[in-house]
């Protein structure tokens, strides 16, 4: 039989995509493309915004009127959410948020019984960390490593905390034997992914930090670079500097989010942390790891935002000088409090308001890129790009020089000038593999 897949919404669901994809190749089916014509369908669907939802119909129902007889099954924080919206779309298997394994076992009955199934659970009830296989079918060059799910954090905007439930942390053994798996299989990179990976440990015996995960997977293969996935900025303190500073294959590249930079604004998103606190961190980061790349999302017309706070948080954000920025128009969720806030903005100002921060969100990247024209980066080669090869330095900066066959291969790059979304740079003829980071 022919599965094809479909993976709307974070890394964390690619990766979920990622195992689902390889629990049916152990059993001896394939794999084909979303566009062909398969014996299945499966659509991992996203529940952030209620763009989300849409986006989840458009593909479910685009799916079932191109493939009438297949079987076609939907999991993920959609169907999670909202099953009833689900079943209205003539769907045969419908899963959640969890239970991978399960899913696709049904997905396998479906296609021999020809009925319908569903296995949903109460996401807030789930205590344990569902085991899956890491890493995805073919041996490419990055690879994410789940280590947490859930989040109980509550944020006004935010639906995940009802859709993936509590806090679940990957057993410390478990996060560094598929870390050495992977580097088995080739992998030069990981990232270290999760939904609320800063409070990775909460649910374990003697509640370790991450600090210590991330301390125990960088050691566990000096050869391969480990990146670290999004962070809430409470993480970052002395400590954590310090520790992950002596990791000489941990990535300077450090996704904290920071979602508005107005005091007033965070704690109508009921944010964990004020301005203060998150530029503590910055400078932390700066001071221990000089020249690191911090990157961030920001969201904006939150429900209530006046333009002296907007200005805030552009503020605050050439304060920061962030590499590289998401920004994301406040789009209504509902079910959660910030859709019932007074104040939502029209259409209007949320597209001028994403479009002044974008600007100066570009403005900040060019800056940090322009840092780098004259230095060496250690560049994972992943790609050719019009007669060129691009790939990422460990600050994740896209970098493009000319050379051939060089996927999947580490090189140094002498940094010349800046280029499309990223930098170029010429090969170091001296080039040895002397260093990953
Ligand atoms: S920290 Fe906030 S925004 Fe992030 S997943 Fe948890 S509730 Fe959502």
């Amino acid at each position: 039989m022919k599965f094809a897949f479909y993976t709307l919404g974070c890394k964390t669901n690619q990766y979920e995509t990622q195992a689902m994809e390889r629990f049916v190749t152990q059993r001896g089916h394939e794999i084909g493309a979303f566009d062909q014509s398969c014996d299945a369908y499966v659509i991992n669907t996203c529940s952030v915004t209620a763009v989300a939802d849409k986006k989840n119909r458009a593909v479910i129902r685009r799916c079932r009127r191109d493939n009438p007889n297949a079987v076609i099954g939907v999991c993920g924080c959609y169907s999670q959410h909202a099953p009833e919206a689900v079943r209205e779309l003539g769907i045969d298997v419908i899963g959640g948020s969890a239970g991978r394994q399960a899913f696709i076992e049904e997905m396998l009955e479906a296609l021999e019984t020809r009925s319908h199934y569903e296995q949903l659970d109460n996401a807030l009830r789930r205590r344990e960390f569902e085991v899956l296989p890491a890493g995805g079918l073919e041996e490419r060059t990055r690879a994410m490593l789940k280590v947490q799910d859930g989040c109980v954090n509550f944020c006004t905007y935010c639906i995940i905390p009802y859709t993936r439930g509590p806090v679940r942390s990957a057993p410390l053994e478990l996060a560094v034997s598929q870390t050495r798996e992977l580097a088995e299989r080739g992998y030069r990179e990981i990232v270290i992914t999760g939904i609320e990976i800063a409070s990775w440990g909460v649910d374990l015996p003697g509640k370790p930090a991450v600090t210590e995960l991330i301390e125990a997977v960088c050691r566990a293969v000096p050869a391969l670079r480990v990146r670290l996935g999004s962070l809430e900025p409470r993480v970052v303190t002395e400590d954590f500097c310090r520790r992950l500073a002596a990791l000489p294959n941990l990535c300077p590249h450090f996704h904290l989010s920071l979602q508005s930079g107005s005091d007033t604004v965070l704690a109508r998103m009921r944010r964990k942390y004020d301005t203060a606190r998150y530029y503590e961190s910055v400078e932390l980061l700066n001071r221990f790891f000089p020249g690191c790349a911090v990157t961030t999302d920001m969201i904006v017309a939150f429900p209530g935002e006046t333009e002296e706070e907007f200005g805030e948080s552009l503020a605050f954000i050439r304060k920061c000088g962030f590499a590289a920025m998401h920004i994301f128009p406040y789009s209504r969720r509902p079910g959660t409090p910030a859709d019932k806030m007074p104040g939502q903005h029209p259409n209007a100002a949320k597209e001028d308001r994403s479009r002044r921060a974008i600007a100066v969100a570009e403005a900040l990247k060019q800056d940090y890129c322009r840092s780098l024209v004259g230095t060496r980066q250690q560049v994972l080669f992943e790609e050719t790009a019009e007669g060129l090869y691009a790939g990422h330095a460990p600050n994740y900066v896209k970098v493009y020089a000319p050379g051939e066959d060089l996927h999947n291969e580490i090189r140094t790059v002498e940094i010349t000038d800046l280029y499309r979304d990223g930098v170029r740079g010429k090969i170091c003829p001296c080039n040895g593999e002397n260093s990953v980071v």
